[in-house]
């Protein structure tokens, strides 16, 4: 890489890079502070970041990337047990805070540097960029269908997918994105911090996510919008009382939705009160971006557009072998091939090979078909997502966006569960709208194959209080009670 993977911070200017709340740093504040803090950890090896949604979590990745140290971002809600899993898996040699952040004993071991995001005295940046393939990141997956995995990230897959995105979505420095994402995902960190910065854009970060924050930074300046599916599900949710949020979306140049599929209904009742549709995007943390729906392409609920510049993208049968022809109904596994890839699993070597073809493709472990355009539609996981039933092989997603429909059921999952005659049989889990008059299993089942094929009708219906969610919002099916889970990926 002979460009550098800022180069906003090359001759950084006045202009303002990073808002959390009320502080902010401008390009030459923040080249200031991440230059001062890489000087202090050039020989660190590997460093942890706490990574609260703060200013400092923002100085300490972009100094740890100028130092050439990988950064692996811990998520200060995750508990102890999940903490030391990480921690002993990656082993840093430090932990890089904000002075405030209260750590936890079970980082107890390491030594911790404070960022300071106005340093005293300012020290020059390294003199020379690491090189492409060093890794800069090591990003645990969202541990959705088991135990996260450690993913080295190398700058070229950065480089490569920030700017496969800006090519999509005409992603410049004009550009101030909002968000209120975590920091230590991709989606966060990556798209929604490093982002801007490599455009030499603007980030305004919400701390935490709301409503009336998303409307009153698009109503003063804010261009795009980055969310994932439970953030826009709020955003319907309160759209019809909120006449100023309507607006506000209205004025965005881009809404983007990502890390879980969008529930069609969601998306629909946003269109309809903003007149504006969501441009959704596909990606993992294994392979940063894959595909996304054009900024200047027609999105369409359901869909995640087209595979990003310089992705390779195919859909296999279970046999292996790749599907010709987009028909819009042949489901098979998503793999790419490409610069944007992970280089393995940290300290699991026997996983990255088992997650690789011979001839390179990453086995996504997630199902889809290809439109007649080439616009990818996810079906879902592999694992948890696909049943396998009556003959028929059945998409969860359809079934559970159909279960959203109807006025009754605030949130639904759908798995298969053993049965004698069908293989497996559709199970609904549902969190009725009103807990007290729930819909019935007769009532969901007509309503499902009033909308899909008669046998996509969900068998059995169960109803939950709450769906088990992580962090970034995603049903964790395994998580479901027994037996029902979905097997472990
Ligand atoms: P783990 O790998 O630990 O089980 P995870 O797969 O949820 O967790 P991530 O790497 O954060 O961890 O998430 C990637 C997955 O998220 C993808 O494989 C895909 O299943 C899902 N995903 C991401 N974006 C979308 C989208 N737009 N539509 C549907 N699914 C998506
Ligand atoms: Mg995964």
């Amino acid at each position: 890489m002979s460009t550098p993977l800022f180069p906003a911070l090359e001759s950084p200017s006045g202009q303002v890079a990073l808002t959390f709340g009320d502080r902010r740093l401008t390009y030459a504040e923040l080249a200031r502070a991440a230059d001062t803090l890489a000087a202090g950890i050039a020989d660190a090896g590997r460093v942890a970041v706490w990574a609260a949604p703060t200013l400092e979590t923002a100085v300490a990745v972009v100094a740890a990337l100028r130092a050439g140290v990988a950064a692996v971002p811990l998520n200060p809600r995750s508990g102890a047990k999940e903490l030391e899993h990480i921690l002993t898996d990656s082993a840093p040699s430090l932990v890089l805070a904000a002075p405030g952040d209260e750590l936890p004993s079970a980082l107890g071991d390491l030594v911790r540097v404070d960022v300071e995001v106005r340093p005293a005295a300012a020290v020059p940046g390294p003199a020379a960029e690491p090189g492409p393939g060093d890794p800069a990141l090591i990003v645990y997956t969202s541990g959705t269908t088991g135990p996260p995995k450690g993913a080295v990230l190398p700058r070229r897959a950065i480089a490569t997918t920030l700017d496969a995105l800006a090519d999509a979505w005409r992603w410049t420095g004009g550009d101030v994105l909002v968000h209120g994402l975590p920091l230590f995902h991709v989606h966060g960190l990556v798209l929604g911090v490093l982002g801007p910065l490599r455009r030499g854009g603007a980030l305004r970060h919400l701390g935490k996510f709301s409503t009336e924050g998303v409307a009153r930074e698009l109503e003063t300046g804010a261009t795009m919008l980055f969310g994932v599916p439970t953030m826009y599900h709020r955003v319907a949710q309160v759209l019809d009382g909120e006449p100023e949020l309507a607006k506000a979306l209205g004025r965005a140049r881009l809404l983007v939705s990502g890390s879980a599929a969008l529930p069609v209904h969601d998306h629909e009742r946003i269109t309809a009160a903003t007149g504006r549709r969501v441009v959704e995007r596909y990606g993992m943390t294994e392979t940063l971006m894959n595909t996304s729906v054009r900024a200047d392409g027609e999105p369409r609920a359901g869909t995640v557009g087209v595979p990003l510049p310089g992705v390779e993208l195919r859909l296999v049968e279970e046999d292996g072998s790749p599907i010709d022809g987009w028909d819009g109904e042949s489901v098979g596994e998503i793999q790419v091939r490409g610069p944007h890839l992970f280089s393995g699993y940290l300290n699991r070597p026997d996983a990255t090979e088992a997650a690789f073809t011979a001839d390179g493709w990453f086995r996504t472990g997630d199902m889809a078909v290809r439109e007649a355009d080439g616009y990818v539609r996810i079906v879902g996981r592999k694992a948890t997502d696909l049943i396998k039933s009556g003959g028929y092989k059945i998409g969860a997603g359809e079934i559970e966006n159909a279960l959203l429909e109807h006025p009754g059921v605030r949130e639904a999952a759908v798995t298969g569960e053993p049965d004698a005659d069908l293989g497996e049989r559709i199970v609904a889990w549902v969190v009725a709208e009103d807990p007290g008059s729930p819909p019935s299993e007769r009532e969901l089942a007509d309503h499902v194959a009033g909308r899909l094929a008669p046998h996509k009708r969900p068998r059995v219906v169960r109803h939950l209080a709450a769906l088990p969610r992580n962090d970034m919002g995603k049903v964790m099916k395994r998580a479901l009670p027994e037996p029902n889970r979905g097997t472990d990926a």
